[in-house]
Order: structure tokens, then C-alpha cells, then sequence
């Protein structure tokens, strides 16, 4: 069986958070063929913590990793940086999951565990990885019902949490578009580039990490697997996929993935004069009480600069890359939703916007377990890609390394991608829903 890369990941705009943090640690291109024990495609959440996971249980292992682009270059420095430990289902309406929470939530927490030791061990900037929770921000009274009947569903599963009238919300976030919010206290709030290069620099102490390196194929060579990349190629016995959506590019799950374009805008540095009069904390992040709504999230000196980050707008592109339609509808998106929560700062220009992919399954389950001998795959994040893709990356380990956990049970037990409805008319029918969803979420 021959494994080929039908498209390699392809970005729109920059990774914002890894540009305004300057250049990072560099690691080479492969222009030779190596031998290792275990390849691992991806340098992301679900690459990364792979590899962490492997040399924990195996420290001897030669590990190899192969990213097609830079670190952080991808979805890694793309996100909104929201490291969630609570339900957070996107197709819901107000985040509650349709299945069993309690356990999800104690997961997500391991992963959070996982990435927080992972931080203490490379040095990275406390920062880059701020366990300060994040509010669930409501603009009108439906955004309010939803996050009344959010703050009822964490009750019974005997979560805290606290509410933050709308003085409250301007007090945080120097803005008044918020009637209220709801504080949990779980996510960490990662410089999501800033934190995935320290864990890159930190394993690569005792793993091979090589950049600018894509895997244009793999397949089975004797009892080993070979990748084949433009310059070199690695033999190893056993391969763990972090690649996220592009599994299907590999022809893994064809037809079973949903393959999402979020897009998001960073607004230039905030002068001192326009801190004033934007007022609020230095630092807080706002999940929309309606999933679909706008996250927007204020940074500070610590974590690259004191800039406003917006999110909205999603768009299924099966063909893995948003066009410059999507673009120029986001950035229009995302400087109505900047006007209306900042009049203060009128004029203000957002210096970058992009686009980041993430992929769903419509059952909302990962893609985590072995493809065929030696192949495992930790992909399909669904909602929730830095948890998630921990998590999928320690499964994949674990089982890579023959190990038994509570995480691999998880996932074991998940039922299969649902199949998409045929295609054009799943994507026309997803964009359509997605749209209206959009328009439903209104200022939310
Ligand atoms: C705008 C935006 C906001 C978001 N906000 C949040 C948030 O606040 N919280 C949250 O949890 N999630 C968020 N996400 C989602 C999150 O970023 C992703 O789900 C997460 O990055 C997935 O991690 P991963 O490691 O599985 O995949 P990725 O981060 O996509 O990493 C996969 C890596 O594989 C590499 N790759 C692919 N094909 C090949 C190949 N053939 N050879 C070699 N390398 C290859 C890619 O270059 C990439 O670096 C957001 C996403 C976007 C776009």
C-alpha cells in the first residue's frame, strides 16, 4: 500500500502569532535518508505531543519529525488560542455536548496537564501558556439565554463558574457591547505560536525535527515504512500522522471530513494613547456565547505585543484553501465586528488577517487509531484543536508504543466518521447552513 499526499497544506495570510513574536528557533530541511523508530508527520498540537508522549514512554526512541512547513506556520499559530477543558461543542448551541461531558472534561484537563508540564519542562514563557480562564460573552438576550443555559449544564456537571454583569464586561474588556458573561475558570489562554515553538525547541533535545520537509508519500518497505519527502526520505518503523485535515489528502477518511476555514484579524499595536481609551484589563480572551458568533481576544506586551485579535467567519473548502472572496468577506467581517465592539478606537487598522483550517467530523468524533501496522493517525480535532490535538497525540503515542490508557479507551470507543452527503451539494449545503448560522449569530 502506497500512501501519497494528494495536496500539501497551503496557507492564507499569516500566522500572526509566530510573525509578532519575530523568528523562532529554525530547524533544517531532510536532504538525506535517515533511519528511525517512529516518524511523525506534523508538527502541531497533535505532531508535537506525539512525540513528547513517544520519548516519555520510550526514551530511547530515535524520533523523527517531518513538518511541510515551518513550526507554528500552520493551524498552530492560526487559532484563537483558547486551551478549553470544558465541553465546547461547536454544532451546539450553547457548547454543551451531546455526550458524556463529565468524562471529555476530565480528559481535556489530562491534555491541558500534559501541555502545562510540557511548559515547565522547555522553559516556556508562562506568558505563552496562562491558565487565567475566558468568558463566554453575550451581545442580546438570546447570547444571554445561551449562556444562562451553558452556566445550568455546567452546574449539574458541578462545574464552577461566575457571572459578569454588562459593568462587569466593560470593566474586563473596555468595551460595551456585552450584557453579560460567563466566567469559567479552566482555559488556559496560550500565545498559541509561542507555545508550540517552545515545545518544538524543548523536544528537540532528543527528537529530529525537520521544517520545510513534506511527506509526499509513504508506504510499506519490509516490515518498515518509508516516507519519501522532496529531499530525503525517512525509514522507520512506525508513523504517527498529526496532520490534521489533510488525513484525506493521504486517502484516509475520503468523504468523512469536514474541511473548515476560520478566519481571524489582529489589529496593529495599540498605542498608548488608544489603551487609554479602549480601557479594560492588558489581557482577557471572549468566546461568543453563540458558537458562531465573534472571539475576540485583547494581548498584551508578554505575549507579542497589546493587540486585539477577532475571529468569525467559517467556510467549508473541500479543496483545503479558502479563496479571495473568503478572505475579503473576513476582513470586512471582522472590522464590522472591531467597529462595533470598540468605537473608541475608531480607525484603527488590523494588520493581519488570515485564514487557519480546522476539521470536524459531523459526529463530532477525532480520527485517532491505527490505519494499517504501524500507521496511527491522530487527527480530526473537531472544536477544540490545542486540547484535542493533545490528546490524539498522546493516543497516538500510547498505542504506537503498545500502551493501554484511559485516553486511547476514549477514543477506541467512539463510533466512526459519519460519511458527508455527496458532494457539490455537501459543501453548497454546509456553506448555505454555515451562513445562516452566521447571520443568526448576528452581533453575538
Ligand atoms: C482562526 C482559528 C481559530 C482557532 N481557535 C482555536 C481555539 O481558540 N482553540 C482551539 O482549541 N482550537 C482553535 N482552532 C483550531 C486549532 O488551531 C486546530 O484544531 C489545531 O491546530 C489542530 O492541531 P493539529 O496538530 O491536529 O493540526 P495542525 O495544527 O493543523 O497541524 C498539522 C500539521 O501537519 C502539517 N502537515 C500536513 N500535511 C503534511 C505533510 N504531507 N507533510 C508534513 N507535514 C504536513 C501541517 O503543515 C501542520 O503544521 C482555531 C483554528 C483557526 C483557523
Amino acid at each position: 500500500m502506497i500512501y501519497t499526499a494528494r495536496r500539501l497544506p497551503r496557507h492564507r495570510g499569516p500566522a500572526a502569532w509566530a510573525d509578532i513574536l519575530g523568528p523562532g528557533p529554525a530547524f533544517p530541511r531532510i536532504d538525506s535518508n535517515i533511519a528511525a523508530d517512529v516518524a511523525i508527520v506534523g508538527a502541531g498540537f497533535a505532531g508535537l505531543s506525539a512525540t513528547r508522549r513517544v520519548l516519555q514512554i520510550w526514551p530511547q526512541a530515535r524520533v523523527v519529525v517531518l513538518e511541510a512547513w515551518r513550526v507554528a506556520d500552520g493551524a498552530a499559530g492560526r487559532n484563537s488560542g483558547f486551551m478549553i477543558d470544558l465541553p465546547h461543542d461547536l454544532a451546539s448551541e450553547d457548547y454543551a455536548g451531546a455526550g458524556d461531558d463529565q468524562r471529555l472534561t476530565r480528559l481535556n484537563r489530562q491534555a491541558i496537564a500534559f501541555a502545562g508540564a510540557a511548559a515547565a519542562d522547555y522553559g516556556i514563557a508562562p506568558d505563552y501558556f496562562d491558565p487565567a480562564g475566558k468568558v463566554n460573552g453575550a451581545a442580546t438576550e438570546a447570547g444571554d439565554g445561551h449562556n444562562r443555559s451553558y452556566s445550568r449544564h455546567l452546574g449539574n456537571l458541578g462545574e464552577p463558574s461566575e457571572w459578569l454583569d454588562a459593568q462587569a464586561m466593560t470593566e474586563l474588556t473596555g468595551s460595551r457591547h456585552y450584557l453579560s458573561g460567563l466566567y469559567t475558570p479552566g482555559t488556559v489562554m496560550l500565545q498559541p505560536a509561542g507555545y508550540i515553538r517552545g515545545l518544538a525547541a524543548g523536544l528537540a533535545v532528543q527528537a529530529d525535527i525537520f521544517e520545510h520537509s513534506p511527506v509526499l508519500n509513504f508506504r510499506r518497505v519490509g516490515g518498515d515504512w518509508m516516507l519519501r519527502t522532496p529531499k530525503g526520505q525517512v525509514t522507520a518503523n512506525r508513523v504517527i500522522l498529526g496532520v490534521n485535515g489533510h488525513l484525506e489528502s493521504f486517502g484516509v477518511a475520503k468523504g468523512r471530513l469536514v474541511q473548515l476555514f476560520l478566519f481571524a484579524s489582529m489589529s496593529e499595536e495599540l498605542s498608548p494613547e488608544a489603551r487609554t481609551a479602549l480601557g479594560g484589563a492588558p489581557r482577557w480572551g471572549v468566546t461568543p456565547s453563540d458558537p458562531m458568533g465573534t472571539t475576540v481576544r485583547r494581548i498584551d506586551a508578554g505575549q507579542g505585543g497589546h493587540r486585539i485579535v477577532t475571529r468569525n467567519c467559517a467556510v467549508v473548502r473541500p479543496g483545503l484553501q479558502p479563496t479571495d472572496r473568503d478572505m475579503v468577506r473576513a476582513a470586512r467581517s471582522h472590522a464590522r465586528a472591531f467597529a462595533r465592539r470598540f468605537p473608541q478606537l475608531t480607525g484603527m487598522r488590523q494588520a493581519q488577517v488570515w485564514g487557519g483550517h480546522l476539521c470536524l467530523s459531523l459526529n463530532g468524533v477525532a480520527h485517532s487509531r491505527e490505519i494499517e501496522e504501524g500507521v496511527f493517525s491522530a487527527c480530526v480535532q473537531n472544536g477544540l484543536g490545542t486540547t484535542r490535538g493533545t490528546l490524539t497525540g498522546i493516543a497516538a503515542a500510547d498505542r504506537c508504543c503498545g500502551q493501554v490508557s484511559e485516553i486511547t479507551s476514549y477514543f477506541d470507543a467512539e463510533s466512526d466518521l459519519k460519511p458527508l452527503p455527496p458532494k457539490p451539494f455537501s459543501t453548497f449545503g454546509a456553506n448555505a447552513y454555515l451562513r445562516w448560522k452566521e447571520w443568526r449569530a448576528g452581533v453575538e
